[in-house]
């Protein structure tokens, strides 16, 4: 007998230009396709990490796509040179988002007047590009917002990337027709539980899954890796947990998040 093959996923949140897939990328992306994650988007955090994500998109075109953006914690690096290369890396077709941008109270690596002039000066660049926008909060849902209301009647879109939050934030992000985004977070048993009702609440349209590999390894994997670094295989366990919440079928929701990846992104 013929197992059937695993349904086809995107996984839009991947930072596979960190250090640690440097050594063996190639055995990261055939795991990943055997575990039936079809399509990657590579997280630009930095310039650096963008030109990176550009790098394996050209490698990889049909299966690799990049975002261009600054992380909130590398926010007191913009300067009007940064921003330029950020533009420049930005407008290349293979570049499906700006972002990550956004605002990080809980670690706070940048000065708060550093992140929000950063936001800002992403967002203005998502506008200008009439690119979507790849969005990083913690601890800073009432400055996110209010910034976000300002910009979403000229954003194309924008989606919530690794949502973690409260009933009202999930509102709050749905209300201004946000994607939402969700990590593997969800499988946490710690600190993770309070999502599982609230998958239920969110359009299948715009509910899209993500690892965020290396970062943000299910702990609901079995047998358990022997290492913690995550990787876009093991998106099929956040697929499958989101599923499980929703009362749907994987091979529903592994459809519809798909499905939403590919009109959010604009991918061929
Ligand atoms: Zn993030």
């Amino acid at each position: 007998m013929i197992a059937a093959p695993p349904p086809a996923l995107i996984d839009i949140g991947a930072n596979l230009t960190h250090e640690s897939f440097a050594h063996d990328l190639p055995e990261i992306l055939r795991r990943a396709h055997h575990a039936g994650v079809a399509e990657m988007i590579v997280t630009g955090t930095s310039v650096a990490a963008t030109r990176g994500a550009l790098d394996l998109h050209r490698a990889d075109p049909h299966r690799l796509f990049a975002t261009a953006g600054l992380h909130p914690h590398h926010a007191s690096e913009l300067t009007g040179e940064v921003l330029a290369q950020l533009r420049e890396l930005a407008a290349d077709p293979g570049v499906v988002a700006i972002g990550e941008c956004g605002l990080d109270y809980y670690r706070n690596f940048s000065p708060r007047e550093a992140q929000i002039a950063a936001f800002r000066a992403l967002l203005e660049l998502a506008v200008d590009l009439r690119k979507p926008v790849f969005l990083h909060q913690r601890d800073a849902h009432g400055d996110f917002m209010a910034i976000l209301k300002e910009f979403r009647p000229a954003l194309v879109d924008g989606v919530a990337h690794c949502f973690t939050g409260q009933p009202n934030e999930l509102e709050d992000c749905l209300g201004l027709d946000l994607a939402i985004g969700i990590t593997g977070w969800i499988c946490d048993e710690r600190r993770g539980r309070h999502l599982l009702p609230l998958m239920k609440s969110i359009p299948a349209a715009r509910l899209m899954v993500e690892t965020d590999a290396p970062y943000l390894l299910p702990r609901t994997l079995t047998p358990k890796p022997r290492t913690r670094r995550n990787e876009p295989a093991y998106l099929v366990e956040v697929a499958r947990t989101v599923a499980q919440s929703r009362g749907e079928p994987l091979e529903q929701l592994a459809a519809s998040s798909t499905a939403a990846a590919r009109s959010f992104f604009r991918l061929p």
